[in-house]
């Protein structure tokens, strides 16, 4: 921890990598970051994208690398981890965010977009862990998974959604136990309905993006608020943070009553799959 003045900067000059980096909750991150001194790997599809992000961050005086990466290429997440760690000598923090959904009855839904969903949720956070494992032991660092509600409770009308942030929480918790005993962390993410892009492009059963209307509990969040949340979460190494009103009374409800959660999830979202 440095300090400048009287702020504290809790994170700099560690190595803070983001998939899915380019926008939305990812960019957000990288920006909370690199404003607090970490020097920033941006992963993410959109190679314009990530070459004009990276020169907004170095605009803004933070130490940056920007690297195309697809995450459900294996070869890809591997070479764009280590170009990171050639480049800063290492990572801290691996904050596993790219992220696509899905919306549709399950009836109505082809085998290929549940394969896609899980591809991008659960295989591209999987290989990009892999990848940096070894780095962040060595430094005793920290995996954040942006997870979501739908990582431990149903949610009706995006099964594919759902079973691959559940695949998320089952790998990640028991990573977790795994590796505490050398210092290195996961912190768990549920950030509730957040203000993206990420249901603009939510795939339908066909695999094309579904123009169907999306249901939205509670006040949809900013991206800025929830990277002020994970910051300081990832300051006290939290175990699960579970953001905004909805997201934590879906949390608990689900949690403390299961059935009753079931219940009143599907009676709010049922409308949905009307068409
Ligand atoms: P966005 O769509 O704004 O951001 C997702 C990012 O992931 C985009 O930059 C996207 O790139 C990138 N991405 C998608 N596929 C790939 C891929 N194959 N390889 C690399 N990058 C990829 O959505 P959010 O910011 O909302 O989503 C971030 C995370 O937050 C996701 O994991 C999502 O599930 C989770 N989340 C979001 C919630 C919300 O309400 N917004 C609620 C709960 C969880 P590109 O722009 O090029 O497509």
């Amino acid at each position: 921890m440095r300090r400048i003045g009287k702020i504290m900067l809790k994170f700099k000059d560690k190595v803070v990598v983001v998939t899915g980096g380019a926008s939305g909750i990812g960019l957000a991150i990288c920006r909370r970051f690199g404003n607090d001194g970490a020097k920033i790997g941006i992963l993410d599809m959109d190679a314009v994208g990530v070459k004009r992000r990276a020169r907004e961050l170095e605009a803004a005086g933070t130490d940056v690398l920007g690297i195309k990466c697809d995450v459900t290429i294996k070869e890809e997440c591997d070479f764009a981890i280590n170009e990171i760690i050639n480049h800063f000598g290492g990572i801290d923090i691996l904050v596993n965010n790219a992220g696509i959904t899905q919306r549709d009855a399950f009836v109505n839904t082809r085998i290929s977009v549940f394969r896609k969903v899980m591809e991008v949720n659960f295989f591209g956070s999987l290989y990009c862990t892999k990848a940096s494992i070894a780095s962040l032991i060595k430094r005793k660092g920290l995996i954040i998974v942006i997870e979501s509600v739908a990582g431990v409770a149903p949610l009706l009308g995006r099964t594919g959604y759902c079973a691959s942030k559940h695949a998320l929480h089952g790998l990640f918790t028991s990573l977790r136990s795994e590796i505490r005993e050398t210092g290195t962390h996961v912190m768990i993410v549920c950030p509730g309905f957040i203000k993206t892009n990420l249901q603009k492009r939510a795939l339908g059963g066909d695999g094309k993006v579904t123009h169907h209307p999306q249901t939205i509990v509670g006040k949809q969040n900013t991206t800025k608020s929830v990277a002020e949340a994970i910051y300081k979460g990832a300051v006290r190494r939290k175990h699960i943070l579970v953001l905004t009103a909805a997201g934590k009374a879906g949390y608990w409800i689900s949690r403390i009553a299961p059935v009753l959660y079931e219940r009143m999830m599907a009676r709010k979202f049922r409308s949905e799959l009307i068409r």
